[in-house]
């Protein structure tokens, strides 16, 4: 099908050219015996004008209708400044109908009204609103920046099964039946893990996919039953090499995506960013970090601290300049009652300064010489407020650091012209789950324990330290990875600390164990979250706007209704009885 030009190309320049377009109708006014026609295609709209010798032809147009039109570019009297294409308009000779379209469900345009359930059902016509495409561009012009700087870098992408073994990410498995061996399972990867670590065993060296990963997770408003990730795994490394490779790639998209310079990534251990920022993925686009005051109060004769630090806990405070009068009793209950609900933390306190002198609510039992070593300590001026918690360490600067971000977003003290990446290390090797009862691995069983924290494997799991890192960006978890294990004894030993037996481990990753005896390189790597650098680039906090064809939050696909109902027959070869409950009601 014939066209000369891409609507949404054309400039002042082109005046005076006799050009074919093809795209949708997106609007259609009548001046008249003028018909004025917005016609779209992917790379934006251009406004056809159709006089009276061809606006008989045009009259049953309606929008959503596929035109072909040719006729001549000239400049416009009155110019759109909102369109790219607003310089010019296409004078009509001669339209062809393509197709036809019903009324659309949805209202097309770029901040569409329609509710996002219909849009959902309606994806593909939802995917004709700029914004969409423009993200689904963006997404492919990410992933072909990876695929040529990995290049670059001596990395060979490989594809690794969809149907596979199971891996251990922390999350339940999508499984698939066999019919060839009715009662056995695939399951869907929750990342390539396994098949990377083996491609490092057989001498790949260098590997990246942009693999899909598939996570059966309770319902969370910001996931997706299956993701993308940037999976890279090489040999020979360590932290450095690793991070190097990542900074590059991350480098070289905001230069061309963005058009910016990255300033340098910052880098802390888990410990350092858990004390300054009370969470492991800070945004370090504004400061207020946490302080520790604990040995300013060392000799408090003020009860509630006193108790605190005499059971070991901690006073950490929070300091805000300029905004002490934005927060009234009334907006520092509202605080209180946040932090109390969500991060158990019993009570708030504050300080402010007005007029050199401290006010709030801990100001009458504190010390002059105590109130004074807190100006001092935050070098406070006149408005600014300063805010404390009480308690034991986990509890204070958990919610002091939610405490940061909220008070950050009320009073717009994010600078949201940078990018600040942070790459936080060391985290630790276990965490304990209530649920199972036992040790479970914080990030998964084959990351390596810090080497000087081998011996806490099983005397202190609390406290031993991982090769784990996660590369934060403006307050987002952007990637995890590690540097893994490459020794058998010692992978079966990690094992054996999260509670697996030697039976068990064989039992699930027998062909893995085996496969360290036969030469493993030293190695490590990263998943990068595809998603969630497309969103940040994007400027979305909603997944589904960087997604083709994504799910609603509880996990349905509503265009196409699944998960669906399958035939009995279907469910009898593969051995599968479905119970009545579970049943479709007819
Ligand atoms: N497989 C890990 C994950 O999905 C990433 C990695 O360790 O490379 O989180």
């Amino acid at each position: 099908m014939k066209r000369t030009d891409h609507n949404g190309t054309l400039r002042a320049g082109d005046a005076g050219r006799t050009v074919t377009l093809i795209g949708w109708v997106a609007k259609r006014r009548n001046f008249g015996s003028l018909v004025f026609i917005d016609l779209r295609d992917r790379s934006g709209i251009c406004q056809i004008v159709f006089d009276e010798t061809v606006s008989d032809a045009v009259k049953d147009v309606r929008s959503e209708y596929i035109l072909q039109v040719t006729g001549e570019v000239r400049v416009r009297k009155d110019p759109n400044p909102k369109l790219p294409t607003g310089e010019i308009e296409v004078a009509a000779k001669e339209v062809n109908i393509i197709n036809t379209a019903e009324t659309s469900p949805i209202t097309i345009a770029d901040d569409s009204d329609t509710s996002e359930d219909i849009r959902l059902k309606y994806r593909y016509l939802d995917l004709r609103r700029k914004p969409l495409q423009d993200n689904l561009i963006l997404r492919h012009r990410i992933q072909m920046i990876v695929r040529r700087v990995l290049d670059e870098e001596g990395f060979i992408e490989v594809s690794t099964p969809i149907l596979a073994r199971s891996t251990p990410e922390g999350a339940r498995d999508y499984l698939v039946p066999s019919r060839i061996y009715n009662g056995r399972f695939w399951a869907l990867p929750q990342s390539p893990q396994i098949y990377k670590q083996l491609l490092m065993i057989s001498g790949m060296e260098r590997y990246f996919q942009i693999a899909r990963c598939f996570r059966d997770e309770d319902l969370r408003a910001d996931r997706q039953p299956e993701f993308t990730q940037i999976d890279i795994e090489m040999s020979f490394v360590e932290e450095d090499d690793v991070f190097a490779v990542v900074e590059k790639l991350m480098r070289s998209i905001f230069r061309e995506i963005r058009k910016t310079e990255l300033p340098e990534f910052a880098r802390l251990s888990w410990d350092e960013c858990m004390k300054k920022y009370g969470t492991d993925k800070p945004d370090l686009r504004f400061g207020n970090t946490i302080h520790d005051l604990t040995d300013l109060f060392r000799n408090t004769e003020f009860q509630v601290f006193r108790s605190v630090i005499d059971a070991g806990g901690e006073i950490d405070a929070v300091h805000f300049a300029g905004i002490a009068d934005q927060y009234s009793r009334k907006a520092i209950d509202k605080l209180q009652e946040f932090l109390k609900a969500g991060f158990r933390a019993k009570a708030l306190a504050y300080l402010k300064l007005e007029n050199g002198v401290l006010s709030g609510s801990i100001a009458k039992p504190l010390s002059e010489a105590e109130k004074a070593a807190v100006i001092s300590h935050f070098d406070m001026h006149d408005n600014d407020i300063v805010f404390l918690i009480a308690d034991t360490p986990q509890i204070a600067r958990a919610a002091l650091g939610a405490l940061r971000i909220r008070v950050a977003h009320e009073q717009d003290l994010i600078d949201r012209s940078q990018d600040r990446f942070l790459w936080v290390t060391d985290f630790p090797m276990f965490e304990y789950s209530e649920e199972e009862n036992r040790w479970v691995a914080a990030h998964h069983p084959f990351t390596a324990p810090k080497e000087e924290d081998v011996d806490k494997l099983f005397t202190d799991p609390e406290h031993c330290s991982s090769r784990a890192y996660d590369l934060v960006l403006n307050g987002y978890e952007l990637l995890s990875g590690s540097i893994r294990i490459h020794d058998q004894d010692l992978q079966e030993k990690v094992f054996e600390a999260i509670g697996l037996t030697m039976e068990q481990a064989k039992q699930k990753f027998g062909f893995f164990l085996e496969a360290f005896r036969y030469g493993t390189p030293p190695h490590g790597g990263v998943g990068i979250g595809l998603e969630r650098l497309t969103m940040v680039l994007a400027g979305t906090e909603n997944i589904r706007d960087v997604v083709a064809f994504p799910t609603t939050n509880s996990s349905l696909d509503l265009m196409t209704e699944s998960p669906n109902y399958v035939d009995d027959a279907q469910l009898e070869v593969l051995g599968i009885e479905v119970s009545e409950d579970n049943k479709k009601q007819a």
